[in-house]
C-alpha cells in the first residue's frame, strides 16, 4: 500500500465518524411517531406517507385548525437510504420494500427468475421517494393538456404548471433565471449531479452529432439530451419525508403514526362516504375516524388494493372473493408502466466509468470524498448520468411529445456485481456476464414513454397480508415491439458516434439464452431480447384511473374524489403521469 492509499484509508475513517455524526442529527428531525386512539377523530387522514402522503399530510397541516393524521406502514427513514449512488441496494431490504413481484409470463420478464420481473416499492416515511432513483421529469406540457382536453378540468399545463414550480427549488444555476418553467423557493431541492463521468459529457455530445440540442427537459422543450436533473440537495437524497415532513415536525395538529397497517377503509353504507379506516399497529386493531376525508395515498399498487378490500372495484373480481361491493368500478384495470430494455452495455478501453468495486475500495478516494464533502461519484443516483428524449417516429422534429427515453449510465449494468442480481436476472444471463465485471463501460436503457398496453392488479384473497397479482402485460400491443426496436436502433446509435467512440465503445453482444435461434441484430432477435430482458422503470400507474364521470373507465373524478353517485368523500392519489 503506498502513501495516498494510506491517507485515503485513514480519511474514511474520519469520514464514517462525521457522516454518522450527521446522521444523528438528521434523524432527530422525523416527525415522532404516536399510537392514535381507538375510535379518535380527526379532521384528515391520510394513508401512506410516500410521495403523495406526506405532501399532502404535511400542506394540510399548515392550516392550523385542523388535525391531520399520517398513516404509514414502514418506519423511519435514515441518512443510510439517502447515498444517490447506492440506490439500488435499498430493493434488497424486506424492512423498507415491499418486493412486489410480477405474475409469471411466457411473453416478457423472460430473463428473469421465474419469469417475474421484480417490482419494488417504499416501504417507508417518504415512501418510494426513497427508494427512486431521484430522477426528477414532469412529462410534457401536451400530455397534460390532453388530460384537459378528455375533460379532467385543472390538468392542462399552465394549471399544473405553477405547482412545479412551487414545489421546488432549482439549485441548476443556469435555469433559476428561467422563472416561467422553475421555481426557487419550494422545499424540493433539484439539482444536477456534483459529479460526470467524461461518459456522461461524450453521451451529450453524441446528442449533439446525431443533431439533437441539449435541453432542459423540465423547460420548454422536453426533446434533447441533458444530464439529470435529481431530487438531491448537498450531494444525497432529498425524499419527501425531508423536503415536506421534517420541517413540519414541530406542529402539534400533524399525527404519524408509523407501523401501521391499513387494513381497509370504513364506509357507511347508507351515506356512502368513507368514515374512517382500521388499521394494524403492534398486533392491535385500531379504528379512527376522519370528519372531512380520508386521502388515499397507498401508491399505485397499494391504492387498489385498499379500495378493493373496502368494497370499491369490479363487482364480479369481489363477489369471487367475498368482500361486500361498495361500487363496481374498473379498479386496478389500465395498469402501465415504462418499461425498458437492459441488454445494452457498451465496454471501453480505459477507466473512465464508475465502477462499484474501485468506488468501495477504501484504498480509493471515493467514500472519503463523499463522507468528509458529499462529493464525487457517490453522489451520482445509480450511476444514471444523463438522459435523451427523443421521437423515434420523427427524428427531425424537436417539439412536442417523445416516445422514448434513452437513459445514460456511466457504468456497465452488465458488469455491476449486485445489480443484476436486484433486478432479478436468473443465473444463466449473470453467468454470461460475469465476464465484464473486470472491465468498464456504460449503458443505456431505451425507455418506452407512451406503452400502448394494459395491464391489470387484482387481488388473491381478501385479506391486505396477501399481495396481489400483478400484470403488467409488457409488449402486449406489437406497437410498443415496434417502439422498442427503434429505441434500441437509436440507442445503437449514440454508441457509433465519434463522441462515444473515442472511449473505444464495443457494444456487448451476447446471445441472450433462449433466443439463439434468431440472427442476432434481426427484428426477431430485438424482439426476443427485449421480453428477455424487459425491465421496470418503475414508474407503475394508471390503476385508479381519473376522468370525467362519463368516462366508463375512470375510478377517481379530476379532483381525485372516488367517483361515486353521492360522492364518497375519499381522494386517491397516485403518480400524475401518464394515467392514459
Ligand atoms: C426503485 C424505484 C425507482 C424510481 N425512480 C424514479 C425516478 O428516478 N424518478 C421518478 O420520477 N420516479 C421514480 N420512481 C417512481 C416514483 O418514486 C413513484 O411514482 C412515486 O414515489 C409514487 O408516489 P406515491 O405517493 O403514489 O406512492 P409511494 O411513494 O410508493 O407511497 C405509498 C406509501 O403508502 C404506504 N402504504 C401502502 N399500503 C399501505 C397500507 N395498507 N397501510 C399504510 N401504508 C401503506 C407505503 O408504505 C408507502 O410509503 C421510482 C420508483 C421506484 C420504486
Amino acid at each position: 500500500m503506498n502513501g495516498r492509499e494510506l491517507i485515503n484509508i485513514l480519511d474514511f475513517g474520519i469520514g464514517a465518524l462525521y457522516f454518522l455524526q450527521q446522521g444523528q442529527h438528521y434523524m432527530n428531525h422525523e416527525v415522532p411517531d404516536m399510537v392514535p386512539q381507538f375510535g379518535a377523530v380527526y379532521d384528515f387522514v391520510v394513508i401512506g406517507a410516500g410521495t403523495a402522503g406526506a405532501t399532502i399530510a404535511a400542506r394540510l397541516s399548515e392550516i392550523h385548525q385542523v388535525e391531520v393524521l399520517l398513516i404509514e406502514a414502514g418506519s423511519k427513514e435514515n441518512f443510510l437510504m439517502d447515498i444517490p449512488l447506492l440506490v439500488y441496494m435499498l430493493q434488497l431490504s424486506d424492512d423498507i420494500n415491499w418486493k412486489y413481484q410480477t405474475k409469471s409470463s411466457n411473453k416478457y420478464c423472460l430473463g428473469m427468475e421465474g419469469n417475474r420481473c421484480n417490482w419494488p416499492r417504499g416501504k417507508v416515511m417518504g415512501g418510494s421517494s426513497v427508494l427512486n432513483y431521484m430522477i426528477a421529469s414532469r412529462g410534457g406540457a401536451e400530455d397534460y393538456d390532453r388530460w384537459a382536453k378528455m375533460g379532467n378540468e385543472g390538468w392542462a399545463y399552465k394549471d399544473v404548471l405553477k405547482y412545479f414550480k412551487k414545489l421546488e427549488t432549482i439549485d441548476i444555476p443556469e435555469l433559476q433565471s428561467d422563472t416561467i418553467y422553475h421555481g426557487t423557493k419550494g422545499p424540493l431541492h433539484i439539482s444536477y449531479p456534483l459529479f460526470h463521468t467524461s461518459l456522461a459529457k461524450a453521451f451529450l455530445n453524441a446528442g449533439k452529432e446525431l443533431g439533437y440540442p441539449l435541453v432542459d427537459y423540465n423547460g420548454k422543450n422536453i426533446i434533447g439530451f441533458s444530464y439529470v436533473q435529481a431530487t438531491i440537495v448537498n450531494g444525497t437524497r432529498m425524499s419527501s419525508n425531508r423536503a415536506y415532513l421534517h420541517p413540519a415536525r414541530n406542529r402539534r395538529n400533524l399525527h404519524v403514526t408509523r407501523e401501521s397497517r391499513v387494513k381497509k377503509v370504513l364506509i357507511n353504507r347508507h351515506t356512502n362516504r368513507a368514515i374512517g379506516v382500521e388499521f394494524i399497529k403492534h398486533h392491535q386493531i385500531i379504528r379512527v375516524f376522519a370528519s372531512k376525508e380520508i386521502i388515499l395515498c397507498a401508491g399505485a399498487i397499494g391504492s387498489p388494493q385498499l379500495l378493493m378490500l373496502s368494497g370499491i372495484g369490479p363487482a364480479k373480481h369481489l363477489n369471487e372473493l367475498g368482500i361486500n361491493v361498495v361500487r363496481d368500478l374498473p379498479v386496478g384495470e389500465n395498469l402501465m408502466d415504462h418499461v425498458a430494455f437492459g441488454g445494452l452495455t457498451w465496454t471501453v478501453d480505459d477507466p473512465v466509468s464508475i465502477r462499484l468495486t474501485d468506488i468501495i475500495n477504501p484504498t480509493y478516494p471515493y467514500m472519503k470524498d463523499f463522507l468528509m464533502r458529499q462529493s464525487g461519484p457517490i453522489t451520482v443516483p445509480g450511476a444514471c448520468e444523463a438522459l435523451a428524449f427523443i421521437d423515434t417516429k420523427n427524428s427531425t422534429k424537436l417539439h412536442g411529445l417523445p416516445n422514448i427515453e434513452l437513459l445514460f449510465i456511466g457504468g456497465e449494468l452488465k458488469g455491476d456485481i449486485i445489480l443484476p442480481i436486484i433486478l432479478g436476472f436468473n443465473n444463466a444471463i449473470r453467468q454470461i456476464w460475469n465476464k465484464y465485471i473486470i472491465t468498464y463501460g456504460w449503458t443505456i436503457l431505451p425507455m418506452l414513454l407512451k406503452p400502448k398496453s394494459r395491464g391489470w392488479i387484482r387481488l388473491l384473497a381478501n385479506d391486505i397480508n396477501v399481495k396481489p397479482e400483478i400484470v403488467p402485460n409488457y409488449f402486449d400491443n406489437p406497437e410498443d415491439v415496434k417502439t422498442m426496436m427503434d429505441g434500441i436502433k437509436a440507442a445503437i446509435s449514440v454508441g457509433q458516434t465519434k463522441a462515444m467512440k473515442l472511449f473505444g465503445s464495443q457494444l456487448t453482444n451476447d446471445t441472450f439464452p433462449g433466443c439463439e435461434n434468431y440472427e442476432y441484430d434481426s427484428y426477431d432477435y430485438w424482439e426476443c431480447a427485449m421480453r428477455t430482458a424487459s425491465l421496470s422503470i418503475y414508474h407503475y400507474s394508471g390503476t385508479c384511473k381519473m376522468g370525467p364521470k362519463e368516462d366508463p373507465t375512470a375510478v377517481v373524478d379530476p379532483r381525485l374524489k372516488v367517483l361515486l353517485k353521492d360522492a364518497l368523500e375519499s381522494t386517491c392519489f397516485f403518480q400524475i403521469y401518464n394515467k392514459y
